[in-house]
């Protein structure tokens, strides 16, 4: 069909329904949505029908955007970052997008012109939870930043058909469900099924002579799938710039297919089609901690594989050459879980675009950045050799010959140092031989990076020390950050408002400037209102906890938060062992003043770890007990909230009063959740672990509560063996917790349940419990005094905020950017794609 007629077409002067911003315009498109896309009208529609139509309302305005940025990316030939991540944490896109598009008001007033309410339409989201925790929640935030400060940026990874577990809590227990979030649809998302690509996988590689007569090998792989990629636009706060992120789904590829069909196998072909379907199927739910499994070595190497020939086709698409492909990306490495995509690209380059190897390691090595994320020895990535062989066999062949390579080098450097060579070896040959990904990641990076300033350091004395000495200037910090638009804005209206009436909304982008509170902290109006907000976030959150769990708590008493993963190192047990140990004073004097808290906890235990879902099952009997007994009277109570993810964490952090951060010093890389809270006004009752340091450093020691062992005394204290039992002999408060956790007081009598958890924690506590003890409990009665002192704790909580700049995750971004990336914003003006050209104009044949 030939289509230039259509230019002819006559264009009235009213709004592009899918680009206008007017209330008549909106509520002429939600409709047109309605109909059109969803296939409803208002007598059919369900709540979720107009979700999607008005999600289609807002896509049809990113879209224009999305275009635009890509159009300008690929005419500029712009260097990319490329954010390689097997996680996503999203969180739902409707508000956040309506934020950052600048339509929150508008579209709120034409629904409710139309009698829609937007926050019931906002809940009908069912948020992409594809990752587990922090890991996944950094890249989501940091697609976030790279798009609001206008920089280009590709966010690569996996679309996962279940994302992380639903969790309902039953008896107390933690029971998962199934996370079915595509099951109406995802309106977010763009299928471009025309750039596919293939994945091998197993068989063996062969020898052969090229055209030239050189040497070259072949993979000749058991099977093939294809990568479909699905594209969600990322849009920046208020720039026209939106990025993409592009997530792969494995399906069986044709030729295979084909082969079947041709047998007239036909549902041998459909089989097939299912089994290469169950690569991407769901989520590996462990967080710092891995399981080994081979479907994850299929994952990562898959989503690795895609995205890098995905980024081949464009650098060549642009007309440049392979040798430059470190000039036109830098590639991120988001832990080690990308880590095989350093073999992956040099067989790339090597076997199917024939370049000799060491143009290729050049190439590479000046391509790959690697974060490191986690110093448990748990959660470092290493695979058996014969596991890997099997699924990669060419890619082992390429990981010893990087190796010997390198090991040469550092004998040439070090010579004699056996040791060092063991412990610098991408092969971990101590017993069972094993690939290290972290040393792989490392060899292949020409950066590396930890995720707080204390992370950093004990990267370079611990896991990385040999790399350390070998390269002194490779490993660097970056401290992580969390994106002020959804931890602020979109989940703290009021906070954002009550700031912006002050200090004006230039803060939004340049979060230092919230520092400009500091001269409203002894304004008593200004006081009252932040006590205000406090208050109004502390009653939405009362009324969620009294739907959810029945439980009634008083949105006056202080509300002391830990919410995260349930995790051993987390000590979620020991902010129960202080719960405990302000019962007992009740118990013992029913009579005493004490300061009223409601303690919330929130977090998923991953589904085969025993101890943390015993830690849940913990927090609700000591619930049941405390917030029933008579002598309490509400003065205490404790509230396990289910199924903790972005969605039901935006009302969590602006109405919390105390944050727990808490995890034995070393053990936490940054965290991010502390950060979340501390802007929302959260005073932090914390160990020198992480970003908590910084963030303490920030907002002045007298507002932080510091307890517990530093890094330096926990080592020392392991060193000189450390034994639990003794703080429990001579603490008698611990003891009888102890005894009382043995004895059934808080499991209905059962003697046993808990006793896992009191063996632990008396013969081994290998995350210090014990030693922490006394001094957490000693510091939670100086954050009673002080809440006690309601001036002087909201003086507290607005400095809290006001000095909370650094921890934007626009900062970090503008770090990697300029000591890691080296990359440039593109600022970008918009077009009417529609109406510019006032219909289609074709004028190349189709591609
Ligand atoms: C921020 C966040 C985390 C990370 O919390 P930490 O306290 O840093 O462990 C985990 N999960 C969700 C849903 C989050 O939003």
């Amino acid at each position: 069909m030939k289509v230039e007629n259509l230019a002819a077409c006559p264009t009235v002067d009213v709004e592009d329904d899918r680009t206008g911003l007017s209330i008549e315009t909106l509520r002429r498109a939600l409709a047109d949505n309605l109909f059109y896309v969803q296939g409803k009208y208002p007598g059919t529609a369900t709540k979720n029908d107009y979700y999607m139509a008005l999600a289609y309302t807002v896509r049809d305005r990113l879209l224009q955007r999305w275009l635009a940025t890509r159009e300008a990316y690929d005419k500029q030939d712009v260097r990319i970052v490329c954010y390689l991540s097997a996680e996503f944490l999203l969180g739902p896109h409707l508000g956040n997008n309506l934020v950052n598009l600048d339509i929150y008001e508008p579209i709120q007033r034409a629904l409710t012109e139309s009698g829609l309410d937007l926050d019931e339409l906002i809940a009908q989201e069912e948020e992409p939870g594809l990752g587990n925790g922090g890991l996944g929640r950094l890249a989501a935030c940091y697609m976030e930043s790279l798009a609001s400060l206008e920089i280009p940026a590709i966010g690569y990874g996996i679309r996962y058909e279940f994302g992380i577990f639903d969790q309902e809590i039953r008896d107390g227990w933690q029971v998962e469900i199934t996370d079915k979030w595509l099951q109406y649809g995802n309106p977010w998302e763009i299928l471009q099924a025309d750039i596919a690509v293939e994945v091998k996988f197993g068989g063996h590689t062969e020898f052969y002579a090229n055209d030239q007569g050189e040497q070259c090998v072949r993979w000749l792989p058991n099977y093939t799938l294809k990568g479909i990629p699905y594209d969600t636009p990322i849009l920046g706060y208020h720039v026209n710039t939106a990025n993409t992120l592009r997530l792969w789904k494995a399906e069986a590829s044709e030729s295979f297919d084909f082969q079947r069909f041709n047998q007239g196998d036909y549902y041998g072909a459909v089989d097939d089609k299912t089994a290469a379907e169950n690569l991407t199927k769901v989520l590996y739910p462990n967080d710092e901690q891995v399981q080994g499994k081979e479907l994850r070595l299929q994952q990562q190497y898959f989503f690795v594989s895609c995205s890098l020939q995905d980024m081949i086709r464009i650098h060549l698409a642009e007309g440049n050459r392979l040798e430059t492909f470190h000039e036109k990306f830098a590639a991120q490495l988001n832990d080690t879980h990308p880590a095989v995509g350093v073999a992956e690209l040099m067989r790339l380059l090597v076997d199917e675009h024939a370049m000799p190897w060491n143009t290729a390691w050049y190439v590479t090595q000046r391509t790959f950045a690697y974060t490191n994320h986690t110093l448990l020895p748990e959660a470092l990535e290493k695979w058996s050799l014969s596991l890997f062989g099997r699924l990669l066999p060419r890619h082992l062949e390429i990981i010893y010959e990087i190796n010997q390579r390198f090991l040469e080098q550092v004998r040439q450097q070090f010579p004699n140092d056996v040791g060092r060579i063991a412990a610098l070896s991408l092969i971990d040959e101590s017993g069972e031989r094993y690939v290290r990904m972290a040393n792989l990641a490392s060899v292949g990076s020409y950066a590396i990076n930890g995720v707080a300033a204390l992370h950093s350091e004990l990267v370079k004395s611990t896991v990385l020390r040999e790399f350390h000495e070998l390269w002194p200037t490779k490993i660097t910090n970056v401290t992580n950050g969390v994106t002020p638009r959804r931890w602020m804005v979109l989940s703290n209206p009021q906070l954002a408002d009550l700031i912006t009436s002050k200090i004006g909304h230039s803060w939004v982008r340049q979060l230092g400037e919230l520092r400009q509170l500091e001269a409203y902290v002894n304004d008593a109006e200004f006081c009252a209102a932040w006590q205000q907000v406090k208050l109004a976030n502390k009653q939405q959150l009362a009324q969620r906890i009294l739907n959810l769990t029945g439980i009634e708590v008083d949105p006056t008493s202080m509300f002391d938060i830990q919410v995260k993963r349930i995790h051993e190192y987390k000590r979620q047990h020991l902010n129960v062992l202080h719960i405990i140990t302000l019962y007992n004073r009740i118990k013992e004097n029913p009579a005493q003043e004490i300061v009223p808290r409601t303690f919330i906890f929130g977090g998923k235990a991953a589904p085969g770890y025993f101890l943390a879902k015993l830690m849940i099952k913990l927090i609700t009997s000591v619930g049941e007990v405390v917030n029933n007994d008579a002598d309490v009277a509400g003065r205490l109570k404790v509230v396990f909230l289910p199924d903790y993810n972005v969605t039901n964490s935006q009302p969590v952090y602006p109405a919390a009063d105390l944050s727990e951060q808490i995890s034995t010093a070393g053990k936490e890389a940054s965290g991010t959740g502390n950060m979340k809270f501390s802007m929302n006004g959260a005073l932090t009752i914390g160990t020198l672990d992480g970003a908590n340091v910084e963030i303490r450093e920030e907002v002045g020691e007298e507002n932080f509560f510091l307890f517990g062992l530093t890094v330096d005394e926990v080592m020392a204290l392991k060193a000189q063996g450390y034994r639990p039992n003794e703080y429990c002999d001579r603490n008698p408060n611990l003891q009888k917790i102890i005894h009382q956790l043995s004895s059934g007081v808080f499991s209905r009598g059962d003697q046993n349940l808990f006793m896992p958890l009191v063996d632990n924690l008396l013969y081994q506590d290998p995350y210090l419990l014990c030693a922490d003890y006394q001094a957490y409990v000693d510091c939670q009665d100086q954050v009673s005094q002080a809440y006690a002192e309601t001036d002087r704790w909201t003086h507290m909580s607005i400095l809290n905020t006001a000095r909370m700049g650094k921890f934007s995750s626009d900062r970090s971004i503008r770090d990697y950017g300029e000591t890691i990336w080296q990359v440039q914003p593109v600022p970008l003006t918009l077009k009417d794609y529609v109406q510019a050209d006032a219909g289609l104009r074709v004028d190349q044949s189709w591609v």
